[in-house]
């Protein structure tokens, strides 16, 4: 029976609390202010100790606020990983290094999608549909076979879009001749005529 009367005590006065808060906001916050002004310390520390008594209750709000901004915690992420590669050069080179060597498969794998992705703005199913409608083969010479670095993502280097899939010696020579159809053209037209001329 005490305890009965004693939770509708509580209960009571926690109601009366918050009536007298909504009704008297700017003042209580006001004064919770000045408080905190003459308390300097004290503020931190009261919310120090709400914390520890309220573990649990913290780690529930900072797992929704996790939820709630995927792309905040990520940059969040983001940002201490490069402070800390900034504060420990060598050994973030070191650790990627090690990494590498541990999963040499798995980098090989991200680096690709990275080039792909950033260098090319396409995903690997684009790759792989472009490279089915070639014949699976080089755009140039129709080649089955890449040479020693693999199949070549050629793209535009003034636009960077992405053209076709080249094997490696004519992805080199694509290059080597500035991406000029009339350069190109040009040489084709010699050979074409020092054939008939033989
Ligand atoms: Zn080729």
């Amino acid at each position: 029976m005490i305890a009965v009367n004693l939770m509708t005590k509580q209960l009571r006065a926690s109601l009366a609390a918050r009536r007298y808060y909504e009704r008297n906001r700017d003042k209580v916050n006001n004064k919770v202010r000045e408080w905190r002004k003459d308390n300097p310390g004290g503020a931190l520390e009261r919310g120090r100790k709400w914390r520890k008594e309220n573990v649990e209750k913290c780690r529930e709000y900072r797992r929704g606020w996790r939820k709630n901004n995927p792309e905040r915690v990520l940059e969040q992420a983001r940002k201490s990983m490069k402070e800390w590669r900034e504060k420990n050069p060598g050994l973030a080179a070191d650790r990627q290094r090690e990494r590498r060597k541990a999963n040499p498969d798995k980098y090989r794998r991200n680096e690709r999608l990275y080039d792909l992705k950033n260098k090319y703005g396409i995903t690997p199913e684009e790759w792989e549909i472009t490279f089915e409608a070639q014949g699976r083969c080089c755009a140039g010479c129709k080649t089955t076979i890449p040479g020693k670095r693999g199949w070549q993502t050629d793209n535009c280097h003034e636009t960077g879009a992405f053209r076709a899939i080249l094997c490696q010696p004519c992805n080199l020579a694509i290059g080597l001749l500035k991406d000029s159809p009339k350069i190109l053209r040009n040489l084709a037209s010699l050979l074409e005529h020092t054939k008939e001329n033989q």
